[in-house]
């Protein structure tokens, strides 16, 4: 008889990844501890809950990564998009869905598969044996969390994200910034210019501190603020408690000499550091912040060299437990020191509804493939599917690791040698090339 296949979770990753494995034919048992055990954003029972915005975001997969990402689960018989497609709620060019109906039709449609068993509970240790995947996201319940901790020391298990923005490389201006380490620290010269530096004079941080404080700002979701303030303050708070505060921390302009106009001491410096082994995305060192999307771009576009910038990704910060994936799993989603356990969602370091349940389909075909003795490498690297997987299983920089979201910076860069394409015609080809590989993906495992 073929072995079970256990997931702890039935959020977003859980529920695909049991879909996923029990149609290739692997028995699955979902534990899910709702409604026994609640999370301060969850409300119902239901598998596949949506805990905030009803939308998975834009649906055009010839130009942007989170559609293109909808188009690859689609393409491998993904049942939350399948339902999303069935409960879907007009909103322009976005996939967005009756969240009730969305997740009563994943609940009915798991529940009746004859290969899926729903057992309701809390785990509360890491299993010693069997197929795993634990798929319990942000909310992870503290008693696992704990246990998790216990087994990957306690600086590999984050509860909380402190995203600072993270921009396309491609989008600052060079003539207005220049790479330099502080104090040119390091031992090559790669290391020695391993930071963007964008220069400020005193009007310039006038203006930017006045637009910080003036800014709109997120509030903590109830129940969400509980050991935020460990080392992660917001610049923003960091801004309200006095306005050299920032000149003073992630700003200081010391250990720099402006490239391009030598002899003028900066006022200020903002600091970009490299995000991904590729060089394509930079984040903004220590800018995690609360503003709203909306402020953070209007006042992140006043930092000179980042007028044009794009945002591959905007900061925030919350409650989200998340695993430091690029040093803990293996490119299968193993956990290195116990591989019979997987790790699925937005634990492993994806962040948002589509990207969580891109991995737990990835995850529940890799254990099913295991469980039925094949082994399943994962997409290539430029699909989008495999640009996650890639990046947070080892493209992304472990010591600064933050849970990212699916974007074209985590793709190998295209047309690296053709002429400039517009950034359209770029994404097209981004897509183009994705549908091709991940087709052939499929393809090798039927
Ligand atoms: C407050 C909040 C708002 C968010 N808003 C958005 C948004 O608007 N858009 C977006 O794309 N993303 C949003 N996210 C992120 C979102 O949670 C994830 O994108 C997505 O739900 C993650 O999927 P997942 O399967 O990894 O986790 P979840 O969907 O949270 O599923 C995890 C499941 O595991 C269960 N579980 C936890 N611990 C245990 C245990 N020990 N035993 C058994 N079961 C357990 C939980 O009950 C839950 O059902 C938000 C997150 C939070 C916390």
């Amino acid at each position: 008889m073929t072995q079970e296949l256990h997931i702890v979770g039935g959020g977003m990753a859980g529920s695909e990844a049991a879909w996923q494995a029990a149609e290739l034919g692997v028995p699955v048992v979902i534990h899910e501890m709702r409604p026994h055990v609640g999370t301060f954003a969850h409300r119902t029972g239901d598998l596949a809950e949506m805990v905030c915005s009803n939308s998975f975001r834009s649906d055009d997969d010839e130009r942007n990564a989170v559609g293109l990402l909808h188009w690859e689960m689609r393409a491998a018989n993904g049942l939350l998009m399948a339902m999303a497609e069935t409960n879907r709620l007009p909103a322009g060019g976005a996939l967005a869905v009756d969240r009730d109906a969305f997740s009563a039709a994943v609940t009915a449609k798991l529940r009746a598969h004859p290969l899926v068993r729903v057992e309701p509970g809390e785990i509360t240790a890491l299993p010693e044996d069997g197929h795993w995947i634990i798929a319990t996201g942000p909310l992870t319940s503290g008693t696992l969390a704990e246990a998790i901790r216990a087994e990957t020391g306690a600086e590999s298990l984050a509860f909380f994200d402190a995203i600072a923005p993270i921009v396309y490389a491609e989008s600052v201006d060079m003539s207005v910034a220049w790479m330099q380490s502080r104090y040119d620290k390091g031992e090559t010269a790669e290391e020695q210019t391993a930071y963007m530096n964008c220069p400020m004079t005193k009007a310039e941080y006038e203006a930017f501190i006045d637009a910080l404080l003036a800014a709109e700002k997120t509030e903590f979701h109830e129940g969400e603020t509980a050991g935020y303030f460990d080392g992660c303050l917001p610049i923003e708070v960091m801004a309200e408690r006095g306005r050299e505060t920032l000149r003073f921390g992630p700003m200081k302009p010391v250990g720099l000499t402006n490239a391009h106009d030598p002899q003028v001491k900066p006022y200020a410096v903002v600091q970009l550091r490299r995000d991904n082994k590729l060089g394509t995305l930079y984040n903004i060192v220590g800018f995690q912040t609360k503003m709203k999307y909306g402020a953070q771009a209007a006042v992140f576009k006043m930092i000179p060299g980042l007028q044009e910038a794009s945002f591959a990704r905007l900061g925030g910060i919350h409650r989200n437990t998340f695993l430091n994936s690029p040093t803990l799993l293996d490119d299968r989603m193993r956990l290195r020191s116990r591989p019979h356990i997987r790790f699925a969602g937005q634990v492993t370091g994806v962040e948002g509804y589509v990207e969580s349940a891109a991995m737990g389909l990835l995850a529940g075909r890799m254990a099913a493939a295991e469980i039925l003795g094949r082994d399943l490498p994962p997409p290539p690297a430029d699909t989008a599917t495999g640009a996650l997987i890639t990046h947070i299983t080892g493209g992304a920089e472990a010591k600064t690791f933050q849970p990212m979201n699916v974007n074209f910076g985590l793709f190998p860069p295209i047309d690296a040698k053709g002429g400039r394409r517009g950034r359209k015609d770029r994404y097209k080809a981004y897509t183009d090339r994705a549908k091709e590989a991940f087709s052939q993906w499929l393809a090798d495992q039927s």
